[in-house]
């Protein structure tokens, strides 16, 4: 037993990290660090890279309100009267009136009963799938990892169906109801979708999803990341589709366009009250920060009642359609939007361009999409101004027409 090794060879894992290098696919945070990036908050989305000015047009800071001088102040206050962090689980001694406060708004805005925060969008998909605990998930084959990792934890049979794909959700609806003649009439079933595709800028088709769902007797989950806080009232694509009554668990982050770090849940009160109990990303967590529970609620607040939202799709209309007239196809109909170019090395180079011309659009590659569909994904922000679109558009055409895409 003496000679034996039943370590791990770290030395040789990071021996491909050279290997990594050369193939560019190297974590980006290491090439951040080898790079000296850090964000300049003092100029609106203008992160400083090699100590040069560059545009970003690829955050999720969708309104642009890690800026705002009233969510920074919000956190302040909270760190000044609250303190910086909560100290322990909300089950234990964590929570605070800061954190309830954000979830009465999260409610209000999302029509439901209660909401619920966890201290990332991760742990809540992770949390509520797992303490739901379902029979049989369905969930959108491009759907964010965080709900694959929720269904791979609850360890539950799963099936994927095609993306935003009714045909073929009700196929997979069909093969579970048929297979056990009858008998599985008291299993639980969830359906699971992000509302807006992160990297494709699709839009799931959620009321023909909450039909089969009804028709079927399944539940519908839907993770609002990327769309709380853009449509309407502030509120995300069930609130833009009039479906709350429809969909039992609405899902979403704190991160993007809130402004701040974190994720809730908005639901029933009946829900709230299972994961309060059982959802274990929850109670065996620290409490999500009061700081960033207060830049959230301010930034829910600006969501819903300043002209922010208005500046950011008018941005994604211009861009959009800059792009198009271009010549390139920009598919979904949300604020990101996908230049799809196929081979990753011509996305790289479309990338390097760009960056060389003080735009930042980073090139999304496999594996984190499939093969030949590589991509930039285009996102502008609330505050980018009139001038900074047309400086994106100028670069995409010169680079674009250089590399020969246009
Ligand atoms: N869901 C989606 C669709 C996401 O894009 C993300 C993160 N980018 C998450 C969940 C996880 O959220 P968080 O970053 O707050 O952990």
């Amino acid at each position: 037993m003496e000679d034996c090794d039943r370590g791990f060879d770290l030395e040789d894992r990071l021996g491909t990290l050279e290997e990594r290098k050369q193939k560019r696919t190297l974590s980006p945070v290491d090439r951040v660090a080898e790079r000296g990036y850090f964000a300049d908050s003092a100029g609106g989305d203008l992160p400083v890279l090699d100590s040069e000015e560059a545009l970003v047009f690829s955050s999720n800071n969708y309104l642009g309100l890690t800026d705002d001088q009233r969510v920074q102040d919000a956190a302040r206050q909270a760190a000044a009267t609250v303190g910086t962090g909560s100290g322990a689980s909300r089950v234990v001694t964590g929570d605070t009136m800061v954190h309830h406060d954000l979830e009465r708004l999260l409610a209000e805005t999302k029509g439901t009963e209660r909401a619920l925060t966890f201290s990332s969008g991760y742990a809540a998909n992770v949390g509520t799938i797992t303490a739901l605990d379902p029979d049989v998930i369905f969930s959108d084959e491009f759907n964010h990892a965080s709900l694959i990792d929720g269904c791979r934890l609850a360890g539950c049979e799963t099936a994927v169906y095609d993306h935003c794909d009714p045909a073929s959700l009700r196929t997979e609806l069909e093969d579970r109801a048929d297979r056990a003649d009858d008998d599985n009439d008291d299993e639980s079933w969830l359906i699971v979708t992000d509302s807006v595709f992160s990297v494709d800028g699709t839009v799931a088709p959620l009321s023909t999803i909450c039909e089969l769902a009804e028709e079927f007797g399944a539940w519908v989950m839907v993770d609002e990341a990327h769309a709380t806080g853009l449509y309407v009232d502030g509120g995300g694509v069930v609130q833009a589709e009039g479906l709350e009554e429809r969909v039992h668990i609405q899902m979403g982050t704190l991160s993007k366009a809130l402004a701040s770090q974190g994720g809730y849940v908005a639901g029933s009160n009946a829900l709230i009250e299972c994961l309060l109990n059982d959802a274990r990303s929850f109670a065996f967590s620290t409490g999500l920060a009061p700081t960033a529970a207060a830049a959230a609620s301010e930034a829910l607040h600006l969501a819903r009642y300043s002209d922010a939202r208005e500046q950011l799709w008018e941005n994604v209309a211009h861009l959009r359609d800059g792009l198009e007239t271009m010549g390139f196809s920009i598919p979904g109909e949300s604020q990101i939007l996908p230049v799809i170019v196929g081979d990753q090395r011509d996305a790289l180079t479309l990338a390097d361009g760009l960056r060389a011309r003080g735009i930042v659009v980073p090139a999304i590659r496999p594996p984190a999409v499939p093969e030949e569909t590589s991509r930039l994904r285009v996102a502008p922000i609330a505050t980018h101004s009139r001038e900074d679109v047309v400086s994106c558009l100028e670069a995409f055409r010169t680079v674009g027409t250089e590399l020969g895409l246009l």
